[in-house]
């Protein structure tokens, strides 16, 4: 399942705060041998210098 939204938020490459495209994705992470959490990935697109960053945060089901 992959989710794509628009927020306005301070890029760390150009400076600017700037539109950017976030693609959300729910990917498993293991934490620990044999324990999977459920992590959030998200990938924002900054839309004035085109950066990538990656972002994984904690998902609450
Ligand atoms: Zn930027």
């Amino acid at each position: 399942m992959t989710t794509t939204k628009r927020e306005v938020c301070h890029c760390e490459k150009c400076g600017n705060e700037a539109e950017m495209t976030i693609t959300c994705q729910l990917i498993d992470v293991e934490v620990q041998p044999n324990v999977v959490k459920k992590k959030e990935k998200q990938t924002r697109v900054c839309t004035v210098c085109g950066n990538e960053a990656d972002m994984i945060i904690d998902f609450d089901e």
